[in-house]
């Protein structure tokens, strides 16, 4: 099987996209795949009525079948942004509690079900070991809501393949990923895994490397590179007590904790950062999907609201009108690497 080689790519309101995706762009760039999470379709408990906003949702997806891409969905989370499906609902009874979660699975199949022409890959949730995206469930909780989401996407889509992604590598995301690999509820397809070293992680391109080892040897999977990238503004926290409290402190300070090898945060150095990491990933035959984090701009901070905030603003390969960033052909030409070492038989 060729691997997944992919962007996330969708709008998000609290973005404030201008325009439309440049298709044909993100195609020379060797995007194929485009990872795009889907809010609770419904607009109630009875599960019938759709929403305006997921109404919205499916019309992007209809532009993304008919441009050629294919789909990596990602199901509801409990924390997080509304835009991408957080805030999962407690219509089926409280966070934790049975209800909650078989209310999930539904919720799972139905998605996996609506889209299966288009998205033959699933990541369930998001990053349920960080604070930002499990709204508050306990690690065992998240387990739990991640193996019964798994469980509803094999059953609206078996022929999907099904994973789940922690961010980086903390010793919750590890404690989290030895309860799912392996699991006695659901085979899961691969082991996903987000990255942002020299940003949120200590160090740089180099430590997907062992970070990919680590992985192999907790699921013994493929992997997905659900998420890597850097940003081309911003700076680096040198405060021992904002670093530990990054999350609070990264938009007024505009920083990340970490910072790669005291590289300035530019243009420049992301397309270097895009283009060592796509190589590693090229050379390991155990990556079977890369998407980048993200495709475009955004036009505000998702998290501040601010028109010049790079912690969520500044990632991307093109900039907010789709011009492109030298980053993009960093990304081009890891593409053209990552097709000539095509994976191995394992699909
Ligand atoms: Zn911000």
């Amino acid at each position: 099987m060729p691997r997944m080689i992919g962007a996330a790519v969708q709008r998000r309101r609290r973005d404030g996209s201008r325009i439309e995706r440049d298709y044909a762009l993100m195609r020379a760039a060797g995007v194929e795949w485009v990872r795009m999470g889907f809010r609770t379709p419904f607009a109630d408990a009875t599960l019938r009525q759709l929403t305006s906003e997921f109404r919205d949702q499916e019309h992007e997806v209809e532009l993304l079948r008919a441009h050629g891409f294919k789909l990596m969905g990602y199901t509801p989370f409990p924390g997080g942004d509304l835009d991408i499906g957080g805030g999962f609902s407690a219509w089926g009874g409280p966070m934790g509690s049975a209800g909650y979660y078989a209310l999930y699975e539904e919720v799972c199949a139905w998605l996996a079900e609506r889209f299966r022409d288009v998205a033959s890959a699933w990541q369930v949730a998001n990053e349920l070991n960080a604070p930002d995206w499990n709204g508050g469930l306990t690690a065992e909780q998240s387990v739990t809501f991640l193996l019964q989401g798994a469980r509803g996407v094999k059953r609206g889509n078996p022929n999907a393949l099904v994973g789940v992604n922690m961010a980086g590598f903390d010793e919750r995301a590890l404690w989290m990923y030895q309860q799912l690999f392996p699991n006695d509820v659901v085979a899961l397809d691969y082991i996903g895994a987000d990255g942002y070293f020299g940003s949120y992680n200590e160090g740089g391109p180099e430590h997907w490397r062992e970070k990919l080892d680590q992985l192999h040897a907790i699921a013994g999977l493929p992997i997905v590179v659900q998420e890597f990238g850097y940003p081309s503004a911003g700076g680096t926290m040198r405060d021992p007590a904002q670093r530990r409290e990054h999350q609070r402190f990264r938009c007024v300070e505009r920083a990340w904790p970490y910072s790669w090898e005291e590289r300035p945060r530019d243009a420049t150095t992301q397309a270097e950062y895009i283009e060592r990491c796509m190589t590693i990933f090229a050379a390991d035959p155990r990556v079977i999907g890369v998407f980048v984090w993200r495709w475009n701009d955004g036009g505000r901070c998702w998290l501040c609201g601010s028109p010049d905030c790079p912690i969520t603003g500044n990632w991307g390969l093109v900039d907010i009108d789709e011009r492109t960033k030298p980053a993009y052909y960093a990304f081009q030409r890891g593409a053209v690497r990552l097709h000539q070492g095509d994976s191995p038989d394992v699909y």
